[in-house]
């Protein structure tokens, strides 16, 4: 099969969503539950919410839509996820967390798919039956980069759910550059990580959020590079095996931006800078040929894959499983809109 992928550059993002809004809106009818990443809280490279007001004009009951993280923050509580979407603009539309306040709305799909026998998604996913990933395309340190299989199937997982996804990678503490100060242990969500001397992660209790990398300041705790191959790709492939409980029996369209293309993911806490330049908007009915189009007009432009090259993490084995499991196709054709 050979999707087709809409493809535009220009820096008119407000014009150019609208063009995709237009577009969309031709073959959907009914509410439409726009899944999208408001960013953390100190994140400023999130899809900007002024490009995309015109949502309104032609979308009937436009809703965002999100569900809440297991990493403590603004975004692990629904009454705070809220607020936080607020402030970084998104307000113009209602707001719908679907994991309930604290996660504990969920609804489990069957898939039978690797090893993911019962998807756990937040339960709101059932409100909708017309969607569009709202995704900013960046990359990621345990997935190589994050596009719309990732803003699906990560995204719409309950709080357990994403336990269950993450939990196959676990991070090590360098003993050596370790100095005990416990920023690590204050801001684990899971009480994995204990100081005797020096920190020590339990990895029967991590849940693999990788908080502890981005908080220690003597950056003493890392992935263990020399495990990463297997743990990533089977945490792609649970997030794919998610993705598709997320998309069956419902209609979906795909959007990646990318624009302010970061090398860490808009769960980070700190405000990051883009390392190259933006690229456009690709938009697809196909979630697979989406995010490969994405990737190779990044790969394109940067002359090889920058995120393998910045975290040693074959990102395009998503895409391999992805079409594998049947969620999509890596063969399109890409149109200019
Ligand atoms: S934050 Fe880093 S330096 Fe501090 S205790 Fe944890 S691992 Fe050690
Ligand atoms: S040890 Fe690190 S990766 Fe594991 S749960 Fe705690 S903060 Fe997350």
């Amino acid at each position: 099969m050979v999707s087709k992928v809409f493809f535009i550059d220009g820096g008119d993002y407000t014009g150019n969503s609208e063009k995709c809004f237009r577009l969309i809106s031709e073959k959907f009818s009914g509410s439409v539950a726009l899944k999208t990443h408001f960013g953390e809280e100190k994140n400023t490279t999130h899809i900007n919410p002024e490009w995309i007001t015109s949502l309104g004009t032609y979308f009937k009951n436009p809703v965002f839509v999100d569900c809440n993280v297991l990493y403590r923050g603004m975004r692990t509580r629904r009454t705070d996820h809220v607020e936080l979407a607020k402030r970084h603009g998104f307000g113009f539309l209602p707001i719908d967390i679907l994991d309930g306040e604290m996660g504990e709305e969920e609804l489990e799909v069957p898939v039978n798919l690797g090893t993911t026998k019962n998807a756990r998604l937040g339960a709101g996913i059932e409100r909708y039956g017309n969607w569009v990933a709202l995704t900013h395309f960046k990359g990621h340190i345990a997935t190589g980069f994050g596009g719309c299989i990732k803003n699906v199937g990560m995204g719409l997982g309950s709080r357990a759910g994403k336990l269950d996804m993450h939990s196959v990678v676990s991070p090590v503490v360098r003993q050596e550059k370790c100095v005990a100060c416990g920023k690590c242990v204050a801001d684990c969500p899971a009480d994995a990580i204990s100081i005797n001397g020096k920190a020590k992660i339990d990895s029967d209790k991590c849940i693999g959020c990788a908080h502890c990398i981005a908080v220690c300041p003597n950056s003493a705790i890392d992935i263990p590079w020399e495990m990463l191959d297997n743990t990533n790709n089977a945490l792609m492939e649970r997030i794919c095996e998610y993705a598709y409980a997320a998309l069956r029996g419902r209609k979906w369209w795909f959007m990646n931006y990318m624009v302010n293309i970061t090398y860490d993911c808009d769960c980070m806490n700190i405000a990051q800078k883009p390392f190259m330049k933006d690229v456009g908007i690709v938009l697809s009915e196909d979630i697979v040929a989406a995010d490969q189009a994405s990737y190779d007009l990044i790969s394109e432009v940067v002359g090889y894959d920058p995120f393998k090259k910045k975290f040693g993490v074959d990102g395009a084995y998503q895409l391999e499983y992805g079409e594998k499991i049947g969620l999509g196709s890596r063969k399109y054709v890409l149109e200019r809109l």
